[in-house]
């Protein structure tokens, strides 16, 4: 891409460049996520699965999801956990995989290859292709990684920041997304506003779904919670800050996930919402760290030590346990959510006003 190029919208600039990142480049060179930190991420998840399919009234078949699988190393965790401790869960499972990345869904073949004769492994490209029935699905780090546009209030409207060679021009916003916060947030004039549509329409589309089929979704990310702005693009590229523009696909970029928007537009299509809560408020809800004190008995002492790290890595307020909320969206007739004790869901047909987000920290 050259300087001259006639700018083209930021989501498409960064659907681009991720299609040729997580097709090229191994992510975790440069970024490490939750259930790479730690086995007990994704075997709390699996905990949470079984308890969570018992409430839905043990469907037998039904549909587990996860989106953004990366090295499946989550989904892998989870049916370990399941084929002990939760077997008829784990029988009744039909796994489906959402996953762009042909390298990726490799991986996560590799990783699965120990349950593929029971849980019967698929995988698909986008959402909308899950096959209909009840349906658990889980996304971690998935929504952070999908293209977001970027508009800048002003006097008399919007401008849309667009991109050409590696700066940012803007330009008055002429084709504003259909639907989501640009019609409804106060935001000051000269601030960001970021839209995900594509998060936006999965959330619709789960939510639509959800409320007919039955069924929870649970969206674990990087991400803010009450309705805010501000400029949240980020590259990584070898484990340090890069400039988003440059080199596309070397870098992995993502913008923080707008939690009120997800939600609101979810309950636009039909369900009730849960939260978000922070990442470590909802681990130790599912019980991280008696999982963790667990693990560590009997062990030397470096190991246990690294276990109890693992875990406040995970939890800490001021590390990824503050940074990560986690966000339900279930059937309308769902009473409790595991990991969201207490709460009361948020059924269609509210709003809020808003905050700055900022960039900032450990993802
Ligand atoms: N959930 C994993 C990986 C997070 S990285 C973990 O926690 O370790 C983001 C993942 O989303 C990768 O698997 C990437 O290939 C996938 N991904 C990115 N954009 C996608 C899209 N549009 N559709 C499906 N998968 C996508």
């Amino acid at each position: 891409m050259t300087r001259d190029a006639a700018p083209i919208r930021l989501d498409h600039f960064m659907a681009r460049a991720n299609a040729a990142y997580y097709s090229r480049r191994d992510p975790f060179a440069d970024f490490i996520t939750s259930p790479e930190i730690s086995q007990m991420f994704g075997e709390l998840l699996g905990a949470w699965v079984a308890v969570t399919w018992q409430r839905m009234g043990a469907p037998d078949p039904f549909v587990l999801a996860e989106a953004g699988p990366g090295r499946g190393t989550l989904m892998a965790d989870a049916l370990r956990l399941l084929s002990r401790v939760a077997p008829a869960c784990y029988a009744a499972a039909r796994v489906h995989m959402v996953e762009t990345s042909p390298r990726l869904r490799q991986a996560q073949a590799a990783a699965l290859a120990a349950h593929a004769d029971v849980v019967a492994p698929v995988w698909l490209d986008a959402v909308p292709d899950l096959p209909p029935g009840p349906l658990v699905f889980i996304a971690n780090e998935f929504l952070d990684a999908l293209p977001i546009r970027q508009f800048v209030r002003t006097a008399h409207g919007w401008d849309e920041r667009m991109v050409t060679g590696e700066v940012f021009v803007t330009r008055p916003a002429t084709d504003l997304p259909a639907f989501g916060p640009l019609a409804t947030r106060d935001v000051p004039e000269g601030e960001v506003l970021e839209v995900c549509e594509g998060a936006l329409c999965i959330a619709r589309q789960l939510g639509a779904r959800l409320s007919h089929g039955g069924g929870v979704a649970l969206f674990i990310d990087y991400g803010y919670d009450g309705p805010g702005w501000g400029d949240t693009l980020q590259a990584l590229c070898d484990g340090r800050p890069a400039w988003p523009l440059a080199r596309p696909g070397t870098a992995d970029l993502t913008a923080h996930v707008d939690f009120a928007a997800l939600a609101t537009a979810a309950r636009d299509g039909g369900c009730a919402t849960w939260g978000s809560v922070t990442q470590g408020a909802f681990l130790s809800a599912l019980g991280l760290f008696p999982r963790a004190a667990q693990l560590a008995r009997n062990q030397p002492g470096d190991v246990a030590r690294q276990i109890n790290e693992a875990a406040q890595r995970l939890a800490a307020p001021d590390r990824m346990g503050g940074l990560f909320r986690v966000m339900a969206m279930t059937a309308p007739d769902m009473t409790e959510v595991a990991g969201f004790e207490g709460l009361t869901p948020l059924v269609p047909g509210r709003a809020g006003m808003g905050q700055r987000h900022e960039r900032a920290g450990e993802g």
